[in-house]
């Protein structure tokens, strides 16, 4: 199994971040951001300000970014791609890796962050560079829920495995060091 390439991924707010930037000083893996990459092509050609406008983007042009953003990412070696299991839109759930974009990409692991829904919600309110949507602790909770169910299905497609990280309250260092140790052993 080619283990090169491994997705991250977490609900915003999880504190994914903080902990990517940990794993980072352990590895030797690159970090890229898928929806940094989408963001910048959405940009470059006036459909979007700010990266949280890229969900609000119609379904059709979501998956054409998505297309584009995965083609550049299946050139990269040793990566660790920073993106979402599934991406709440206006037309319901996206999955964040439909099969178009899993055959590009080759994962070998997923990681899936997760925390606490009370957790998530107070990072939000912390975080003001972002515009997020209102949630409850019941959607964080569902919202995860459902992350979960994309990863088995990405999962079994592939015949990747699937890692559920927990993310402690001022502990990223137990969730990134974790991680660490897995990348290691695929190495
Ligand atoms: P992030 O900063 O990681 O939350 O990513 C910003 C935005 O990029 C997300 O809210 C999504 O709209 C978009 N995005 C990230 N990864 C994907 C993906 N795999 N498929 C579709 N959209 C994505
Ligand atoms: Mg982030």
């Amino acid at each position: 199994m080619d283990k090169l390439r491994v997705v991250i991924s977490g609900v915003a707010g999880v504190g994914k971040s903080t902990v990517l930037d940990l794993v980072k000083k352990g590895t030797n893996y690159d970090i890229i951001n898928f929806g940094t990459l989408m963001f910048e092509m959405a940009k470059d050609i006036g459909l979007v300000e700010n990266r949280d406008g890229l969900r609000k983007l119609s379904v059709d042009t979501q998956i054409n970014l998505q297309k584009k953003a995965s083609a550049a990412i299946g050139k990269m070696d040793s990566v660790i791609i920073d993106t979402h299991m599934s991406i709440k839109s206006h037309g319901g759930y996206l999955p964040g890796l439909p099969e178009w974009v899993i055959r590009e990409l080759k994962v070998g692991a997923y990681f899936v962050i997760e925390a606490d829904p009370s957790l998530v919600l107070s990072r939000r309110a912390t975080d003001s560079t972002r515009d997020r949507d209102a949630a409850t602790e019941n959607d964080i909770r569902m919202d995860q829920e459902i992350n979960r169910y994309y990863a088995a299905a990405y999962s079994v497609f592939t015949g990747a495995t699937v890692n559920i990280i927990e993310n402690p309250e001022g502990k990223p260092n137990i969730a990134a060091n974790t991680i660490i140790s897995r990348l290691r052993t695929d190495d």
